[in-house]
């Protein structure tokens, strides 16, 4: 898949993912596939920052998500370090960062 895109909110981040994951791989006996050429997907850590849309630029409260997020050995490019993204969302809103479920 694609690295996220930064600064997108939390929901538009899930949507993506989704459709990413959807698009590149498939599930079979609780493993990820590569849709393309069927081999079984490595994971690279993703840290994606909780930013503020109240505040400027790219600031939150430090709190970082955990993600893992599926590539394909033999038709995609593997980042070699850690990826890095981020999700704004408002302090104030009632959407807790309860997301990134991996289905
Ligand atoms: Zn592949
Ligand atoms: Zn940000």
């Amino acid at each position: 898949m694609d690295i996220p895109p930064p600064k997108m909110s939390s929901r538009k981040f899930n949507d993506w993912l989704k459709a990413e994951r959807k698009k590149c791989y498939r599930q079979k006996d609780g493993k990820t596939y590569c849709r393309n050429c069927g081999s079984e997907v490595i994971y690279v850590r993703c840290y994606v920052s909780l930013h503020a849309t109240e505040l400027q630029d790219c600031a939150g409260t430090g709190e970082v998500e955990h993600i893992g997020l599926e590539f394909c050995e033999k038709c995609e490019t593997i980042p070699t370090d850690i990826v890095r993204s981020c999700t704004h969302d408002s302090m104030f809103g009632s959407v807790g960062h309860t997301f990134f479920g991996s289905q």
